[in-house]
Parts: structure tokens; C-alpha cells; sequence
């Protein structure tokens, strides 16, 4: 297992963590399954919005002894009513739920403090100028959570959380599908059919400036849906027309700007071993560039997409991080200090770039490369 940063928040997150919807089935009889897997693979992330009080209770038992092992992501507004999990912004309810989830798991902190699902800019408004931000901020002041988070699929909610400098972790859905669609308030739109009824073009800029906004301030991405609920594994119910696999999937997500950990949703233990191979996956399994340019109804064409098929170059230039760390320049203007850290640390530089051209000749997205790495040269100096 890797492990990343979690932006600035000194945190090192496994690059595959868990998401809780395998403790929610099967009433959470999975939860020590899970949990152990979780443990003896390395996954150290997991996401808990849940707001069962069986299921919490469980993972309060699979967790006893090896708390510190987990860094938990545990979500603020989730409530228990008439037997199942609801959204609220009632302070009273908001911090209710959240002593109950504390007793349950039987531990007096939670390491990201995730306020649920904000889906419209009103929304954000209630949050940041209500109680509910509020109490967030007095529960990290006493060191029950450690760090502020947010989790959102509308990526104009979401910016506008990042840009607060309140929140330091993003948790939002990030696939191919999703990131070609305008921002919106309904999630359920992002699958409507009729949206990929036209041939769709480019990934849409606000959600690429999201990526490379909390890139540059330092906020973490926890990737939710990069399956899109499963649907982009089956060719019938992918809105692309086309199934990719779990590994592409997961090495989409992970190569966008800013992200640390992809969610494994997790219905059994299966799909969790399934989505841990990732870490032992070759290069050759990971790529999703071809797939993507077979997709019938949608085109990256010119756009590069971090997906490393043009590798290898002869003079041993990672075109597709020297591409986003170029791409995260230009969308500041300048170079930022940790972008130009992270340039200095690949071991061939642009400058490099002999013009060749093989990698222009495997890009399935028709990338100027050549090009591309002489004005990285000339915007890194090297
Ligand atoms: S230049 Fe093309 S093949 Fe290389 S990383 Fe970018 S999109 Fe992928
Ligand atoms: S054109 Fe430059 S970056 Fe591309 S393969 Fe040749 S040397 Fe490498």
C-alpha cells in the first residue's frame, strides 16, 4: 500500500481507503470482515457517514485496540430517524448524532470532522454562517476532531468551501462521467441520460479548477463514487457507453490534482481486495487511456489526462506528471512553491525533451507533447 499526504494536514492516507457502505449491509455483519482486511492490507482511510447506531457500535468493537491504526473520516449532520440515515442542519440533532457516534465507537476523538454532503452555494451559506460550522470549529478547538472537512458532489459548493480556507479536506465524487458535467445542485443529473445524449468534450473547467485549486491550497481529496456506484464497471449502465475496470477507475481518481485516497465502497470483502490490488497493479492494468479513447460519447481530444500511456520516454520523462504540474502553473499563473518542489523532485526534467515525438505517437488524445515540455522548460527554468 502507498500512502499520501492529506494536503496540509500532516495526516499520511493510504491511496485505497474504505468507504462504509459494506458495514451498512447485511446490518453490518461484514464489519469485522472488513475491518480486518482493512487492518492487514495497510488501509488506514475510512469514511464513516453512517448514522446506525448498530452499525457504529460495531465498528466501535472491530475498532477496540487498534483505534490509532485508522485515520476516521466521520461525518457531522448525519442522523438516525425512523430507522434510517437522514441529512440535517439542527444543531441540536447535528451534535446529538455526533456525541452518540463518539460513545459508540468508543473514542473521545475523530481525526476528520466531515460536514455532510453541501450540495448547493445556499447550502454552504447556512453551514459557514450557522451553528453548524460553529460547533465544528469548537470540537477542533477541544481536539475532538483534528481537522475540518467537507463533502459535497456539486463542484460550485465546493469551491466555494475550499476558498474559505475553513475546510481542510474535500471529500468529493470524482469519475470520467461526473467530471464532464456543469456544476448542479441535483447528483442525480450527473447520470441523467439525457446529459450524454450529445457527444461531450472535455472534462468541465469548474470541476478541473476545483482539483487544482485545492492542489494549490493545500485542502485533501477523499474521492467518493469513482465507480459511479458500479455503474461505470458494466457497459449497460455506464453513461459512457462502455465498462472500464476497477483498477482504471481507481488510477483515474488518483491521478487527478489534489486527491489523496480513493473510497473503496466495499459491499464485500471481494470488492475491497479488488480495489487493494491496486497496489500491486501493473502499469499496463491501471492505464485508462485507451479505454477512454474508445468511449463512444465523449472526447478528451488535445486534453491531456495524466493517464501515462506515452510512457515510456526514451530520456525517461513522466510526461504525465511534468503535464500536471504544468497545468497547475498555468491555472495560477505563476509557479506555486509546493508544484515547483515537486517538479525538482522528478528526475528528468522537461528540459530534456529531445522532440522525438514517440510519446505524441502513443497518445490516444492527440497531446502536442513536444510543445508541451518545451514551455515547461521555459516556465520551470529547466
Ligand atoms: S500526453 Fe497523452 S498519453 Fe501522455 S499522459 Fe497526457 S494524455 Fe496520457
Ligand atoms: S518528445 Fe520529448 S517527452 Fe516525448 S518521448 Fe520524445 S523526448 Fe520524451
Amino acid at each position: 500500500m502507498k500512502y499520501r499526504e492529506l494536503g496540509t494536514t500532516g495526516l499520511l492516507v493510504s491511496e485505497i481507503g474504505m468507504g462504509c457502505e459494506g458495514f451498512v449491509d447485511h446490518e453490518g455483519a461484514l464489519t469485522d470482515e472488513l475491518m480486518d482486511l482493512a487492518f492487514e492490507a495497510g488501509v488506514n482511510y475510512i469514511d464513516l457517514y453512517i448514522s446506525s447506531p448498530d452499525v457504529r457500535s460495531r465498528l466501535g468493537k472491530a475498532l477496540k485496540g487498534r483505534r490509532e491504526a485508522f485515520i476516521l473520516q466521520a461525518h457531522l449532520c448525519t442522523v438516525w430517524r425512523d430507522g434510517q440515515y437522514q441529512r440535517t442542519r439542527d444543531i441540536s440533532q447535528v451534535k446529538e448524532s455526533f456525541q452518540d457516534l463518539l460513545r459508540r465507537l468508543d473514542t473521545d476523538y475523530i481525526d476528520v470532522g466531515m460536514i455532510h454532503y453541501v450540495d448547493s452555494l445556499e447550502d454552504w451559506n447556512t453551514v459557514c454562517q450557522g451553528p453548524v460550522l460553529e460547533y465544528a470549529r469548537e470540537l477542533k478547538r477541544q481536539g475532538v476532531i483534528r481537522h475540518i472537512g467537507l463533502s459535497s458532489h456539486n463542484p460550485e459548493a465546493a469551491m466555494a468551501a475550499v476558498k474559505s480556507g475553513e475546510i481542510e479536506v474535500l471529500m468529493f465524487s470524482i469519475n470520467p462521467c461526473y467530471d464532464m458535467q456543469p456544476a448542479g445542485e441535483n447528483v442525480e443529473d450527473l447520470w441523467d441520460e439525457k446529459n450524454y445524449a450529445e457527444r461531450l468534450v472535455n472534462m468541465d473547467p469548474g470541476r478541473e479548477a476545483l482539483y487544482e485549486t485545492c492542489s494549490r491550497l493545500g485542502v485533501g481529496i477523499t474521492v467518493m463514487k469513482a465507480f459511479g456506484g458500479g455503474d461505470l464497471l458494466d457497459a449497460k449502465l455506464s453513461p459512457a457507453g462502455m465498462a472500464l475496470t476497477p483498477l482504471q477507475c481507481l488510477h483515474y481518481a488518483l491521478t487527478r490534482p489534489g486527491v489523496a485516497t480513493v473510497l473503496s465502497g466495499a459491499h464485500t470483502a471481494e470488492e475491497l481486495k479488488a480495489c487493494i490490488r491496486y497496489g500491486d497493479a501493473s502499469d499496463e492494468e491501471r492505464d485508462y487511456g485507451e479505454a477512454f479513447a474508445e468511449f463512444p460519447k465523449i472526447s478528451w481530444e488535445g486534453h491531456c489526462m495524466y493517464c501515462g500511456h506515452c510512457a515510456p520516454c526514451p530520456v525517461g520523462i513522466d510526461v504525465a506528471s511534468v503535464m500536471k504540474f504544468l497545468n497547475l502553473a498555468r491555472a495560477q499563473g505563476s509557479v506555486p512553491e509546493t508544484v515547483r518542489e515537486h517538479y525538482e523532485a522528478l528526475p528528468h526534467k522537461a528540459g530534456a525533451c529531445v522532440g522525438c515525438k514517440a510519446c505524441e505517437e502513443r497518445c490516444p488524445f492527440g497531446v502536442a507533447v513536444a510543445e508541451q515540455m518545451e514551455q515547461a522548460a521555459g516556465i520551470f527554468g529547466k
